[in-house]
C-alpha cells in the first residue's frame, strides 16, 4: 500500500467516527472542535485522551500515547500495522450501514420525550453533545444505546 493510499484510507475513516464505534464517548469539547475523553488505551479515570477531528489525531496525556486512526486501531486491537489496516478496510466497508443504524435511532430519539427525559437524567443536557455523541434510542429495548 503506497503513501497516497494510506491517506485515502485514513480520509475515508474519520477518527471520531472510528472512535464512537468502539464506543468511546466524548466527554468534554474544548476549543477548536476538539474533545476530551476517557482513554480507551489506559485505564483512565479523568478524561486525559484528546481528539482532534480536523486533524484525525488523539492523544492521551495519561499514556502518552498518540497517532491517527491506523495508530490507534494497533494500539485498539493490539495488532500490527498491517493487520490493522485490514481491519481499517473491513471498518470502511461496513461503515455505510453503522451510518443508517446510526441516524435511524438518532431520528427516534428525538421523537421519543422519554428517552430525552432519561438522559437528562444521566446529566446529558446539551442538545449539541446529544448530536454530538449521536445517541441513539431504540424504542423496541426501552434502552438508550
Ligand atoms: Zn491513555
Amino acid at each position: 500500500m503506497n503513501r497516497q493510499a494510506l491517506d485515502e484510507l485514513k480520509q475515508q475513516i474519520p477518527l471520531l467516527d472510528y472512535l464512537r464505534a468502539h464506543d468511546w464517548r466524548p466527554a468534554k469539547p474544548l476549543r477548536g472542535g476538539r474533545w476530551m475523553g476517557l482513554c480507551p488505551l489506559h485505564t483512565d479515570h479523568k478524561p486525559s485522551f484528546l481528539v482532534d477531528p480536523g486533524k484525525n489525531l488523539f492523544y492521551c496525556y495519561g499514556c502518552g500515547r498518540g497517532g491517527d486512526v491506523i495508530r490507534f486501531a494497533e494500539l485498539h486491537h493490539h495488532v500490527r500495522f498491517p493487520q490493522a489496516l485490514t481491519l481499517l478496510r473491513q471498518w470502511r466497508g461496513l461503515a455505510p450501514l453503522h451510518q443508517q443504524v446510526a441516524d435511524f435511532y438518532r431520528m427516534q430519539l428525538h421523537r421519543h420525550g422519554e428517552a430525552v427525559a432519561y438522559l437528562h437524567q444521566r446529566g446529558v443536557r446539551s442538545p449539541e453533545l446529544i448530536e454530538h455523541m449521536q445517541i441513539g434510542y431504540a424504542p423496541t429495548t426501552g434502552k438508550a444505546a
